[in-house]
């Protein structure tokens, strides 16, 4: 039986990290968690609740509090946010913004962190966001940092959205993509960053499908040199 590997896939928004996550998850028969689902669903309570983004107490208690899961329906994975469905509502562009700013402070990252940590303690998981592979898991068997160009990150944002019915400008998207990448690689606590064991793919160019195969063929690697009784 080969061992239970923890996979970590870290990366700017738009690099189409969910997408491979969940396939690969998929394909390995793995659990996937969604870590950027965790920021936001922070991001729509404290909306709701009125908590200013600056108010890192209230947050901080907030995010520690709150109950979140993730409930696999066929194909479909959704997130259900004190026992209400929040798939969608998260995705709304007021709330990426928001939830950038409240990933700041160190109160939310650190009751999230150990929400992520319990959700994959038990290894056999693919966990997707920017601090997986540096700060969530940083002993995780395999590290991807999956990157591709601005403009098209962006491009794939704009598309994700108008294909959900949201009503979005190119150029909007655009700049938001950019804005959210300053704000979350500058950030004092936790900031992205490649760790330096990561492998990095660049996806500008490749379909879901390759990049997933790629990632596949590195595991799998990775497992047989577990086996051997390898590691590096
Ligand atoms: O990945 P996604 O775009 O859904 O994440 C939303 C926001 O949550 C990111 O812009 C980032 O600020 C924050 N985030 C984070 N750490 C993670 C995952 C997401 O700070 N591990």
């Amino acid at each position: 039986m080969s061992r239970q590997l923890t996979i970590a896939i870290d990366g700017p928004s738009g690099a189409g990290k969910s997408t491979v996550a969940r396939s690969l998850a998929a394909r390995l028969g793995y659990i996937y968690i969604d870590t950027g689902a965790m920021y936001r669903a922070v991001a729509l309570k404290a909306r709701e609740r009125a908590i200013a983004p600056g108010d890192e107490d209230r947050l901080a208690r907030l995010a520690s509090e709150i109950s979140i899961s993730f409930v696999s329906k066929g194909e479909e994975i959704r997130v259900f946010c004190e026992g209400e469905d929040v798939t969608e509502a998260i995705r709304l562009p007021e709330i990426s913004r928001l939830a950038s700013e409240i990933s700041k402070e160190r109160g939310v990252r650190e009751a999230l962190v150990q929400k992520q940590r319990e959700m994959g303690s038990k290894g056999r998981v693919v966990l997707e966001g920017r601090d997986i592979g540096t700060v969530v898991f940083p002993n995780a068997d395999v590290k991807f940092y999956l990157d591709a160009d601005i403009e098209e990150r962006g491009r794939r944002r704009f598309n994700e959205l108008v294909q959900k019915g949201v009503q979005v400008d190119f150029e909007e998207t655009l700049q938001e993509v950019k804005q959210r990448d300053r704000e979350d690689m500058a950030r004092v606590h936790s900031p992205l960053r490649k760790a330096e064991d990561a492998v990095v793919i660049d996806s500008t160019s490749l379909s879901v499908e390759e990049v997933v195969e790629e990632m596949a063929r590195i595991v799998e690697e990775r497992m047989k040199g577990f086996d051997l009784g390898v590691t590096n």
